[in-house]
């Protein structure tokens, strides 16, 4: 890989008003560099003012927690990807474990949410990850191959468009992350998996997710495997993610 991407899940944090302000502190002081992405996540309802305010930063994109993957209609709370490009976004989460485990969204879902991004020339960052008890009973593996399978039927051209993030469920928002080389068999495997599939060796990213902060993004990402983090909780305070998108910075 040659880029490092960092990016950042707000959840359901930060409206309009709170992320200018966010953009405001995180900005002071922030240094763009070649070979990193920073990408932003906020609620739908803050897309377009983190859009503009970032406009003309390069290394700045823009996405989108969650669509529908209907173009539109009677769909009363859904978001379109067409009205969530609309508003700036250029990426777009599928498959988050809160997506799938909170509000019940499954591999058919995600599956079609990926399609649906990747017809409007967006890039799809889907999530995978195993729950604690799949990984006590040494399903990780399995799970991820699964989840996985929901992109089959893309060629490999649209399959280089996409993005993965590994996130063990078991992770996110516990305060307990993979270790660097638990996480890296894991992202070795789904490199693998797309190289199989006819995509050069390396090229989709694989971010890492799960309870990365300041103290130990640096020792993640210094894995080869990994390509980047997804930071939720993290990420919500413009020093905090400033310190993470630094790392390995002089
Ligand atoms: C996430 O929400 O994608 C995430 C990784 O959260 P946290 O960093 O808080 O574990």
């Amino acid at each position: 890989m040659t880029k490092t991407i960092f990016a950042a899940n707000w959840k359901m944090n930060h409206g309009p008003a709170d992320a200018r302000g966010f953009l405001d502190r995180f900005l002071d002081g922030y240094r763009q560099e070649s070979g990193r992405e920073v990408w932003f996540f906020p609620p739908a309802v803050s897309i377009q003012s983190v859009t503009q305010r970032v406009a003309r930063l390069p290394g700045i994109l823009v996405g989108a927690q969650n669509v529908y993957w209907e173009p539109k209609g009677a769909f009363t709370g859904e978001l379109s990807v067409s009205m969530a490009k609309d508003a700036g976004a250029r990426a777009v989460l599928v498959g988050h474990s809160e997506r799938r485990h909170v509000f019940g969204e499954t591999d058919d879902d995600t599956g079609r949410k990926v399609r649906a991004v990747l017809d409007a020339a967006m890039t799809p960052l889907l999530c995978v990850g195993e729950t604690l008890s799949e990984r006590d009973n040494a399903k990780t593996l399995a799970v991820i191959h699964r989840q996985l399978a929901a992109l089959d039927g893309l060629d490999s051209e649209s399959l280089a468009q996409i993005v993965v993030a590994y996130e063990p469920v078991w992770a996110i928002g516990t305060g307990k992350n993979a270790t660097p080389a638990d996480a890296g068999t894991v992202h070795a495997a789904i490199h693998h998996w797309f190289e199989e599939r006819g995509v050069a060796g390396g090229s989709v990213p694989v971010l890492y997710g799960g309870s990365v902060k300041p103290e130990n993004a640096q020792e993640l990402l210094s894995e080869d495997e990994i390509d980047g983090v997804l930071v939720g909780g993290a990420s919500l305070e413009p020093k905090s993610w400033q310190a993470i998108c630094a790392v390995g910075l002089d």
